[in-house]
């Protein structure tokens, strides 16, 4: 059975004086062993966070799928793995549509993080157009296998679903569309990668709270939560991970 995996993303949000927020999620985070949580936090404040992250891993939200060189402004994986990040974010929508990010790059930036020792946390998610003309499964399933890195495995990565529409929206699709669309994406894992995809967790991500999160969490094939809004404070991220226990 898949361990739950339940990470806040912070995005562009989070100064130093977040840092108490973050201790107060790695507490609630201690008290649910049975569940694995983490912060990726804007990279300015990893180093700090991981000295208080108590029973959460810290992350990035990005890396370059290059080891060093002339990127100006980029981070390298080795840099984040120093300042202690243990996972990281790849191919989230925002930046697959403000840094134009492709398939081949968010491929490329697993296995960079891969070969450093991080956990890869690699997104995908469809537009409401698609989601309307009613063919997210093969679109998404094909956007997975495009962004799937080479020897892609449970031990080090996970997907996280997550429908752009739904992201800081307030709308989820329906409990049936989640179910649907995770099988359909462990479908294609494992035309891929055969019985391992069976191990591999895939996330939900997108308007995610407190409210919602047990009935997503309990579809079969969801396997934790990507959060976002919700996982800036302990007070509204603790009944979340309380959630997937
Ligand atoms: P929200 O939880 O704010 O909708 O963001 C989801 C997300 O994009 C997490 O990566």
């Amino acid at each position: 059975s898949r361990r739950k995996l339940v990470v806040g993303n912070w995005k562009m949000n989070g100064m130093q004086a977040a840092l108490d927020e973050v201790a107060a999620i790695g507490a609630r985070a201690a008290q649910h062993p049975a569940v694995e949580v983490g912060l990726c936090l804007p990279a300015t404040l990893i180093a700090a966070a991981n000295a208080r992250k108590g029973g959460a891993f810290i992350g990035a939200q990005d890396c370059h799928m290059q080891a060093s060189g002339a990127h100006t402004g980029c981070l390298s994986v080795a840099m984040l793995a120093e300042a202690g990040a243990s996972w990281t974010i790849v191919g989230h929508s925002e930046r697959r549509q403000d840094q134009g990010e492709t398939d081949a790059d968010v491929a490329a930036k697993a296995l960079a993080a891969k070969a450093a020792g991080l956990g890869v946390i690699l997104c995908v998610g469809e537009s409401l157009d698609v989601r309307d003309a009613g063919n997210a499964e093969a679109v998404v399933s094909a956007q997975l296998l495009a962004s799937l890195p080479d020897g892609a495995a449970a031990d080090w990565l996970a997907i996280a679903y997550e429908p752009i529409w739904a992201i800081g929206t307030g709308r989820i699709p329906t409990m049936e569309a989640v179910a649907t669309m995770h099988a359909a994406l462990r479908a294609a894992l494992a035309s891929r990668i055969g019985e391992d995809a069976k191990g591999m967790r895939i996330l939900y991500g997108g308007s995610m709270n407190g409210d919602n999160a047990a009935e997503l969490m309990a579809i079969t094939d969801v396997d934790g939560g990507l959060v976002g809004g919700a996982s800036l404070t302990a007070e509204k991220f603790a009944p979340i991970i309380a959630a997937a226990n």
